[in-house]
């Protein structure tokens, strides 16, 4: 798998899913700039990395901020010279049924999730096409397909396959592919904020009967970021333990 020296932004990568992705693309040979809007999180897992005998750099930015987004960028490309990798991993959730769910629990989901997505392939997509080579790999969700109680969720990761199948077909004059994961229930500090009832209703739906790591996760995130994968774009994996399957049959 072909990723060395390469370039990879990934965003949220302070904790779970996206810290294991920082950490795995590094160990197979890219230079990492870990983001999060969180500081303290982004320096430790950039500290790991470095410790370890990696490339990183820590940038805290917020990925909802359009200013803070392209200064994040412009960081990137000063200190390691392009930008080939973007993982659109930052991700917030609210959890409430639809008569529950307030203006403001809609609107931070899908700044976060969804515009979010769309800044950072922006400001991407700006150096990949002059390089006339870029990956994106957009961190969507199970859920997109629909599940109670995840209103704004359900529709901010639904709006990130809409624009990973529409950048495919927009980037791929620049060489530059866009494809996505949907994760089922990962083990991450995110799912470990959801309720008790809610943990219990997604695990009676869990084919497998159990969670998935975040390495699982950044398997599917390697095979897309490698030049090898350069014939695949504007596809959706469902990597959730077979949930997908049952969703499509239940609904
Ligand atoms: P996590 O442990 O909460 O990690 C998300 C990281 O993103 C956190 O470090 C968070 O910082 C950071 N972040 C939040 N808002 C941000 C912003 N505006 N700009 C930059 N960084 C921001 O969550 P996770 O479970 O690893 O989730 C990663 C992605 O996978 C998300 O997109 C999520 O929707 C998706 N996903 C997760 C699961 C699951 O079961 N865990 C399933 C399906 C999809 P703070 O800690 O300071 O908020």
């Amino acid at each position: 798998m072909s990723i060395r020296n390469r370039v990879a932004v990934v965003t949220g990568s302070g904790s779970g899913i996206g810290e294991v992705i920082a950490k795995s693309l590094a160990r197979e040979g890219a230079r990492v700039v870990v983001n999060d809007v969180n500081s303290e999180q982004a320096g430790r897992v950039q500290a790991d990395i470095v410790k370890a005998g990696y490339e990183a750099i820590a940038v805290t930015a917020d990925v909802s901020k359009q200013s803070q987004v392209q200064d994040m960028f412009k960081t990137a490309q000063t200190a390691f010279g392009r930008v080939d990798i973007l993982v659109n991993n930052a991700g917030i959730a609210k959890d409430r049924g639809l008569m529950k769910l307030s203006e403001a629990d809609w609107d931070s989901v899908i700044a976060v999730n969804l515009k979010g997505t769309f800044l950072c392939s922006q400001a991407a997509a700006a150096y990949m096409r002059e390089q006339k080579y870029g990956r994106i790999i957009n961190i969507s969700s199970r859920a997109w397909l629909g599940w109670p109680g995840q209103a704004n969720y359900a529709a901010s990761k639904g709006g990130v396959v809409s624009l990973t199948r529409t950048l495919a077909l927009e980037l791929a004059k620049y060489e530059i592919t866009v494809n996505c994961i949907a994760p089922g229930i990962i083990d991450t500090p995110l799912f470990h904020t959801l309720p008790e009832e809610a943990v219990a209703n997604l695990m009676r739906a869990q084919p497998m009967g159990t969670i998935g790591k975040a390495a699982d996760i950044a398997y599917g995130a390697e095979f897309f970021a490698a030049d090898e994968s350069n014939y695949v774009t504007g596809q959706v994996i469902f990597i959730c333990g077979g949930k997908s399957v049952l969703s499509s049959l239940s609904v």
